[in-house]
């Protein structure tokens, strides 16, 4: 294909992996709060979904009511999930709730959202930026994506999440990103995890897809799969910007995309 078809190309995204029912606080699932992020997902064209609640809210996820949704949904892939935070109050609970709950489980995301601080999360907008103010930026990147490897060791997680989320307030290393990234990259490989391509960093103040161009084409150098996803914290952001990822995605000849099923990836053609 010449870079102009592949320009003009069209794909049709399908599922979306990374979404918050509960939004930022326990929220207990019931057909009443879950049955709107079916019928939104329909009328996006999404087909294929995950539930991944961040892990401090475990308490509020009920497989019972997945189920259930199911049955009512027959036309729709549902599947349950959880974001696993680098949370140092709260996620060691969250890591045994995981463990415990495995085989219910179809996919698992992993997140760093916190770096020094314990108390405040990096990518709150706008007041985790002042945890970067004085400091060296690379060194910053450098602890971030230890983390990042950290997260990916728990042996707990299918793919990482909005991987370079650490430039979310729009501070960017001296050095070329790929010295920060490739070793992290090289980890995510031989683990054999997913990243994800991730529409909210067009709504932060970077305006930037997780991750940037750069480590999409590393990523793509390595064989790693992507998932596509919003990070939707209501469900009318479920597969927000997702014409504009396809456009990229295209752009970059990614043809495939995958989906889990009881940690099973699949990829699927786009
Ligand atoms: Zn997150
Ligand atoms: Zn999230």
């Amino acid at each position: 294909m010449t870079a102009d078809q592949a320009s003009t190309a069209k794909y049709r995204l399908f599922s979306d992996y990374h979404t918050h029912p509960q939004g930022h606080r326990v929220q207990r699932y019931t057909q009443a709060l879950l049955q709107p992020w079916a019928d939104s997902a329909r009328r996006a064209g999404l087909t294929d979904s995950a539930f991944t609640d961040h892990d401090r809210y475990h308490t509020g996820i009920d497989f019972d009511e997945i189920d259930r949704l199911r049955e009512r949904n027959p036309d729709l892939r549902i599947r349950a999930g959880i974001e696993l935070d680098n949370d140092p109050i709260h996620s060691a609970a969250g890591r045994n709730w995981i463990e415990k709950h495995w085989d219910k489980l179809d996919f698992v995301l992993g997140s760093v959202h916190f770096l020094d601080r314990p108390d405040q999360m990096f990518d709150s907008v706008p007041g985790g930026a002042a945890q970067f103010e004085g400091r060296s930026i690379a060194a910053i990147y450098a602890d971030y994506f230890r983390r990042v490897r950290e997260i990916a060791a728990t042996g707990l997680v299918d793919c990482l999440a909005h991987l370079d989320l650490v430039k979310i307030h729009g501070h960017r290393p001296g050095a070329e990103i790929g010295s920060l990234v490739n070793e992290t990259l090289d980890f995510i490989r031989a683990r054999n995890l997913a990243i994800e391509l991730s529409t909210a960093g067009w709504r932060k103040p970077v305006n930037e897809l997780y991750p940037g161009d750069r480590i999409i084409e590393l990523a793509m150098e390595q064989g790693i799969h992507f998932t596509t996803a919003s990070d939707a914290h209501s469900h009318a952001q479920l597969g927000d910007k997702f014409p504009s990822l396809a456009q990229k995605m295209a752009n970059f000849g990614i043809g495939q995309i995958c989906v889990f099923e009881q940690h099973d990836r699949m990829q699927l053609p786009l």
